[in-house]
C-alpha cells in the first residue's frame, strides 16, 4: 500500500513526508477512502495501529478555511486528557503547511483559556466527554457547523461511564454529519451506540 493510492492533496503528502510516514498502515488504507467518501465507519483498532492519523487525515483534507467558518467543523471525543493532548499534537503535525486551528478541550485545564480559544475561532476540537459537555452547557461550543464527529476508544469511554455525555454531544450535532467510531473491542454497548447514532456504518477490522 502507498499514500499515492489514497488521493491526498500535495500539502498533505508533504506533511506525511515531514512526519516520517512512508506508507499507510492497514487502518489508514481502509478508513481514509471511506471517510473521504463521507461514509460512517466503525474501525476496530487498538492504539499503535495509526488510528489517530486514519481519522485526522480525512478531516484535515476536508476542512473549510478559518476565514470561511469560525465554528468547529469536527469534534474528536477521547476518553482521557492525555489522549486528548496526544491526538491534538498528532493532528497539528499532520496539519503542517496549512494554518489550522485545533482546540484541545480537556478536563482539569484552564477553562478561561479554552473559552477564549473557542471565541477566536477553531476548526477542530479534541476533547474529553465531560469538558465537551460542560462547553455545550455554557454555549461556548457551537455544533451547527460540525460535519464530522469521531468517537475514539469508544469502548473505553463507555466503560468509564461517559455514555450520557457522548449521547448529548451526538444529539447536539447536525443529523447529516459523518460519524467515525474507533474501538479496540465491539461489545454490545458499543454496537448499541453505533445503531442509535450512525447511518449504515461500514465496519473495518485492522
Ligand atoms: P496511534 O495508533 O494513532 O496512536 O499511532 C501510533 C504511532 O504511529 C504514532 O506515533 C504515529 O505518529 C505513528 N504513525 C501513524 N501512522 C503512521 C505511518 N503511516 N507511518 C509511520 N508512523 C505512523
Amino acid at each position: 500500500a502507498s499514500f499515492d493510492d489514497l488521493d491526498l492533496s500535495p500539502v498533505m503528502r508533504r506533511a506525511l513526508k515531514k512526519a516520517g510516514f512512508e506508507a499507510p498502515s492497514p487502518i489508514q488504507s481502509a478508513l481514509i477512502p471511506l471517510a473521504l467518501d463521507g461514509l460512517d465507519v466503525i474501525g476496530q483498532a487498538r492504539t499503535g495501529t495509526g488510528k489517530t492519523a486514519a481519522f485526522s487525515i480525512p478531516i484535515l483534507e476536508q476542512l473549510d478555511p478559518l476565514e470561511e467558518c469560525r465554528d468547529p467543523q469536527a469534534i474528536i471525543v477521547v476518553p482521557t486528557r492525555e489522549l486528548a493532548d496526544q491526538v491534538g499534537r498528532e493532528a497539528e503535525r499532520l496539519a503542517w503547511g496549512e494554518p489550522t486551528e485545533i482546540a484541545v478541550l480537556a478536563g482539569g485545564k484552564n477553562i478561561t483559556r479554552q473559552l477564549r480559544q473557542l471565541e477566536n475561532g477553531v476548526q477542530i476540537v479534541v476533547g474529553t466527554p465531560g469538558r465537551l459537555h460542560d462547553h455545550l452547557q455554557r454555549g461556548s461550543l457551537r455544533t451547527n457547523k460540525v460535519w464530522c464527529v469521531v468517537l475514539d476508544e469508544a469502548d473505553r469511554m463507555l466503560d468509564i461511564g461517559f455514555r450520557p455525555q457522548i449521547e448529548r454531544i451526538l444529539r447536539k450535532c447536525p443529523r447529516d454529519r459523518q460519524t467515525l467510531l474507533l474501538s479496540a473491542t465491539l461489545p454490545p454497548t458499543v454496537r448499541r451506540l453505533a445503531e442509535s447514532y450512525m447511518h449504515h456504518p461500514e465496519v473495518i477490522d485492522c
